[in-house]
């Protein structure tokens, strides 16, 4: 009989689904979670208290309907909790997987504090990688034509779902990547242990039958002028994400073996799809046998860490200017990464990368925690005399990225940007 009681979690403990043993991890690229067992799933949705004020809902991007699916997944209406969870979500397996639910759904759940909260990622994806499996996915249902088109620039998750959305309302939808296969940084960026490749692949295939068409390896502004899409469609939706790599200043970051993050997980990601990646291949982006130094404390730091332990690194470490609780990343991946073997040096930063033509060590310094800053975490200000060295032939910046400048990118001086250097949208006209 379908299960109905809610607010069980006074009794029931929270679980996550079981992960692959940590040494087994260690060896392939694929997902580490299993997926839950139907009355699994059924049993930790019932942990929820079905708030009058859903603080998990709240704090959700998409404003996921997160407590009504939960209550249809405890009563074992699954179908009914699929097609609920994919009105506001284009993609809710992905977000499952990927969302920093402990920093938004699960992190805000009221029953957090004291009993640990509802697992509501774990649950989401169950959810749709069943709906997957029993042919609920349908095909996107496809708009009267307006006879209208729109031109995105970017394929990753916000050009996807913008794409979608265009297709419901008829338009015709042409999306241009530089990249030579779509999906942005679900395909390139997130390693596969989080986000296994035909997660993302099957969503593309979904658009693609629906008739949107893919323009790939092309980078407007260089291999096409924005102008040209402006004469080919009525509208342009400008979905590119925010790429430009914050470098790290410090003497010796010209020294052979010091990369960027993202060329680092792109190489990777490339030789999970077979390709050649002629900077793999002659190891210069190869953790194999090298002791690995990720400088940064977020989640593109815990994907380079857990990433080289899996190509075979000597040591991986990981440094970070702040404390374990002032990081900016998951910390269930900080988990994850530690049980693989990561060490992390909290409260430590580069003062030098050291070498002669390549790097084989850095210099840091320890660092106290002075007080809370504009972005809310503790100033971490450094201890004198309290250098150390560390080996190091591979290291890697994971130091965040900023938008680049995409109005001289795109040569259109118009286009306005925020002090952020996001660009600046005018709500009157979408
Ligand atoms: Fe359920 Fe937690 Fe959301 Fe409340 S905040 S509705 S308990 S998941």
């Amino acid at each position: 009989m379908a299960k109905t009681d809610m607010l069980t979690f006074v009794d029931r403990k929270q679980a996550t689904p079981p992960k692959r043993d940590a040494e087994l991890r260690q060896e392939d690229f694929e997902e580490i979670y299993v997926r839950f067992a139907p009355q699994d799933a059924a049993d930790q949705a019932s942990r929820c208290s079905q708030c009058g004020v859903p603080y998990c809902q709240i704090h959700c991007p998409l404003q996921n309907n997160i407590p009504d699916w939960l209550k249809l997944t405890a009563e074992g209406r699954i179908e009914e909790a699929y097609e609920l969870s994919s009105e506001t979500s284009t993609m809710p397996e992905i977000c499952g997987r990927i969302c920093p639910q402990d920093r938004l759904c699960e992190g805000n759940c009221v029953i957090e504090a004291d009993f640990n909260s509802v697992t509501i990622g774990a649950v989401e994806k169950y959810l749709t990688d069943t709906a997957w499996e029993k042919g609920w996915v349908a095909p996107i249902a496809v708009g009267r034509s307006t006879g209208q088109s729109v031109g995105i620039i970017g394929a990753g998750p916000a050009g996807l779902a913008a794409a979608e959305r265009l297709r419901i309302a008829g338009h015709a939808v042409t999306i241009y990547d530089r990249y030579d296969r779509a999906g942005g940084l679900l395909t390139y960026g997130i390693p596969g242990f989080k986000l296994e490749k035909e997660v993302v692949m099957r969503r593309v295939e979904r658009l693609t039958s629906a008739g949107v068409e893919f323009t790939l390896n092309v980078d407007i502004g260089r291999d096409l002028t924005f102008q040209e899409l402006q004469r080919r469609h009525e509208a342009i939706f400008i979905a590119t994400g925010v790429y430009k790599a914050r470098a790290l200043d410090v003497p010796g970051i010209d020294l052979r073996g010091v990369h960027p993050a993202m060329d680092f997980l792109t190489a990777s990601n490339r030789k999970g799809f077979g390709d050649v990646v002629a900077e793999f291949d002659n190891g210069a982006l190869n953790a194999e046998n090298r002791d690995v130094v990720v400088i940064g404390g977020g989640d593109t730091a815990m994907d380079c860490v857990r990433t080289a332990v899996r190509q075979g690194a000597k040591s991986v470490s990981c440094l970070y200017r702040r404390n374990r609780e002032n990081m900016p990343g998951s910390l269930r991946e900080v988990a994850n990464a530690e049980e693989e073997g990561v060490t992390f040096l909290w409260q430590s930063a580069p003062e030098a990368l050291l070498g002669d033509d390549a790097v084989r060590a850095i210099r840091a310094y320890k660092m106290s925690l002075g007080p809370v800053d504009a972005t809310g975490r503790q100033s971490p200000v450094p201890i004198p005399g309290s250098g150390f060295e560390l080996a190091a032939d591979l290291v890697i910046e994971a130091l965040g990225f900023d938008p680049e400048d995409q109005p001289k990118a795109f040569d259109m001086p118009d286009l306005g940007v925020t002090r952020w250097g996001t660009l600046l949208t005018d709500q009157n006209s979408m």
